[in-house]
């Protein structure tokens, strides 16, 4: 069975086709400046050059209609004819309270995506275009949303609710959502699976650390609380992002800066983070970079993160009662080793002794970096969303 994954942003739009069976990515691709000049298409089929196809796309439908014909083409195409595809699965960034997991969409899952829009604004339009467009080029063809946030509608109220007036969650549905939960849930299965236990029988906490970063408590396999929030500026410090700070500041700055609430929603979202702090980067490699040549604002912006990541952990662990597991994943989480070695300094008295020469090491590839001894298991296991959209997909539709 091959699944076509589809993650549509704004003005672009990538894939994956995934044969389920085997689990191997047959291509890979994504479509850019989609209704924009310039347009163009990458498409990388396993094992080959990428190549490069630049047309027109005026809009998500044409963008389908290229990713689907470079899957076809007799050249450099991994598929016979479309009919080989058995069921597209879509990232949907936003369920709201109405997804506690992934659906076949019908006209009324499209109907509730769509009230999820003032959720999140810039991310389910495109993902809802990119299903139109996916509906009329392959008609009969399951399609299926896995939304960001399904996995974390298990946790439980009082971790989930904001101290305003009631009304607000009632009527307009503030309340924490929680973000990047099909990399959570991927990462505890796959921990699972690598400690050779039940993910039912174990406590972790997983460490989504990238550009974004999302820390998320998981017990029995289910997510009971997360750092993002109502949206995914909440929680750690993060590339460009403030994470959670105090309210009050907001008015603070519009007052004195004579600034409207989108121009500090842009702050807060594009000029803050490690970038803000340092005035370097947002890229924790020109960061450690600039930190070892000494600059100070790097090295602030740093160790401002892993206080952050470290306050997360520390919440977790006394929530959870303890922890078998922690787990690293994303680019930071990868392949950052400076970074783990340092959220995780001086935790030995809470049964966690990672081996830092192990840790060094490891890039990018699942491995245990505690010691022997250590009660808790450090782990680092790459996050894989598009596997997980194609897994859920697949088990709908079979
Ligand atoms: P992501 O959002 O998961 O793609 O993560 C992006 C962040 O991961 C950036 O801050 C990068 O500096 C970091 N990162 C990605 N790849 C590497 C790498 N090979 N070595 C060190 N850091 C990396």
């Amino acid at each position: 069975m091959k699944i076509l994954v589809i993650n549509a942003g704004s003005s672009s739009l990538k894939y994956q086709l995934i044969d389920i069976e085997t689990e191997d990515v047959l291509a890979k691709g994504q479509c850019e400046r989609i209704g924009i000049d310039g347009s163009q298409l990458k498409h990388t089929p396993a094992g080959k050059e990428a190549v490069i196809i630049k047309k027109p796309m005026k809009d998500h439908a044409d963008a389908i209609a290229m990713v689907l014909a470079a899957l076809t083409d007799a050249e450099h195409g991994v598929i016979r004819d479309m009919s080989e595809i058995s069921a597209v699965g879509h990232r949907v960034v936003h369920g709201g309270e109405f997804f506690s997991k992934s659906v076949v969409i019908d006209d009324n899952v499209k109907k509730a995506i769509d009230q999820c829009v003032p959720l999140a604004p810039l991310h389910n339009p495109p993902n809802l275009i990119g299903i139109d467009a996916c509906e009329k080029a392959m008609p009969g063809v399951p399609q299926v949303a896995v939304f960001d946030t399904a996995f974390h509608q298990t946790m439980p109220q009082v971790a989930y609710m904001y101290a305003l007036p009631y009304r607000y969650y009632e009527e307009d549905k503030i309340r924490r959502y929680g973000f990047h939960g099909t990399s959570h849930k991927y990462v505890a299965a796959k921990t699972a699976k690598l400690l050779g236990k039940d993910v039912k029988d174990l406590k972790m906490i997983t460490c989504h650390l990238g550009n974004g970063s999302s820390i998320t408590a998981i017990d029995g396999g289910k997510s009971v609380a997360t750092s993002m929030g109502f949206t995914p500026l909440a929680g750690t410090v993060m590339g460009t992002r403030s994470g959670s700070l105090d309210p009050a500041i907001i008015k603070y700055i519009a007052d004195k800066e004579h600034m409207d609430l989108a121009q500090i929603d842009n702050v807060l979202n594009k000029e803050s983070g490690v970038l803000g702090i340092s005035g370097v980067s947002s890229d924790f490699r020109d960061l450690e970079a600039a930190a070892n040549e000494g600059n100070k604002r790097a090295e602030l912006a740093l160790d401002m993160f892993v206080y952050s990541v470290r306050k997360y952990i520390g919440m977790y662990l006394m929530q959870l009662g303890g922890v078998d597991a922690i787990v690293f994943t994303a680019g930071i989480g990868e392949n950052t080793a400076s970074m783990r070695a340092d959220i995780l300094e001086g935790t030995e008295f809470l049964g966690i002794e990672m081996d830092l020469e192990k840790n060094k090491t490891i890039r990018g590839v699942d491995a245990v970096i505690s010691t022997e001894n250590s009660k808790v298991k450090v782990m680092v296991v790459p996050t894989n969303e598009e596997l997980m959209i194609a897994r859920e997909t697949a088990e709908l539709v079979k």
